[in-house]
């Protein structure tokens, strides 16, 4: 029975996937995600927010989860929530820890299928890195000197195993992330990347697929998306696709969700050509 567990292949309820958001970005980023690909992943879905606002209709109420972490985008709130999204993977049991921002989109399908090629119980920390080298910060445990570590930046997304979040508990078990964010004084993501990288030497595995909006998101071509993991948009840095028009559909999400899932109710409206 026991080894009959641990060789079940991963599907998507193993899946853990925390969304950070803040107050002031309800309607204009998660009401988005709402109409997007959140209900395709309602109870893998768990929202970190900053405030008491109402629960999202479709969004189970344990799943909707205010931190009282500072709404602000500095390294304290950050960090803050960061650790919540930790604690509660902790607490669910599940294979995989994959955070985003609020302004990704995640296609589901795919990430189930990338996750499967991986064994949860190894030490895996998969994402994409904002920088084309190591971050590099002074070392205050040996003053004078500097110290080298890789991080996944958090707005592509990113997925740590379970064997790893087990490792990590010393260093982010029980809010420690903030406590570790604090003595380092970097951002979330860059804390996370220390924790694993630095401290554990855990690799970082470079996946092309997870985007955010520091790279050039017009160079994924179309006929690609159903293979990208996340996406993201900012300003006129948007996914190059057809279908509604940029006035309907600036972030192009609703259309790329439409590409992907064109017999829901929802894509009836969206141009053909
Ligand atoms: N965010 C937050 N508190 C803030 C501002 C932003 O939790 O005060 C979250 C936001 O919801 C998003 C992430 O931090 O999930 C990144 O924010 P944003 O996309 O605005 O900035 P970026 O870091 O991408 O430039
Ligand atoms: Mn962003």
């Amino acid at each position: 029975q026991n080894v009959k567990n641990v060789m079940r292949k991963t599907v998507q309820s193993d899946i853990f996937i925390s969304v950070k958001t803040t107050k002031s970005n309800r309607n204009s980023r998660l009401d988005l995600l709402m109409e997007t690909w959140i209900p395709l992943a309602k109870d893998e879905t768990y929202i970190f927010t900053d405030n008491d606002s109402p629960i999202p209709e479709n969004v189970h109420a344990d799943h909707f989860i205010n931190t009282f972490c500072a709404d602000s985008h500095y390294r304290q709130g950050l960090c803050c929530k960061m650790a919540r999204e930790y604690d509660i993977f902790m607490e669910s049991k599940k294979r995989w820890f994959c955070h985003v921002d609020d302004d990704n989109y995640v296609n589901v399908p795919a990430l189930v299928g990338f996750l499967q090629q991986y064994n949860h119980s190894d030490n895996w920390y998969l994402g994409r890195p904002s920088i084309s080298h190591p971050m590099e910060v002074l070392d205050r445990a040996n003053p004078g000197q500097k110290l080298a570590f890789w991080f996944a930046t958090g707005g592509a997304g990113f997925c740590i195993s379970r064997g790893l979040a087990d490792k990590m508990v010393p260093h982010a078990g029980g809010g420690r992330i903030q406590t570790t964010g604090d003595a380092i004084r970097l951002p979330d993501d860059c804390t996370v990347g220390y924790i694993i990288n630095h401290l554990l030497k855990v690799p970082l595995t470079k996946i092309k697929e997870f985007h955010s909006h520091l790279e050039g998101l017009h160079r994924i071509p179309q006929h690609q998306l159903s293979d990208q993991l996340t996406l993201s948009y900012f300003n006129s840095n948007v996914i190059d696709v057809k279908g509604y028009s940029h006035e309907k559909d600036p972030t192009r999400f609703k259309t790329v969700h439409c590409h992907l899932y064109p017999y829901l109710s929802q894509c009836v409206d969206m141009p053909r050509w």
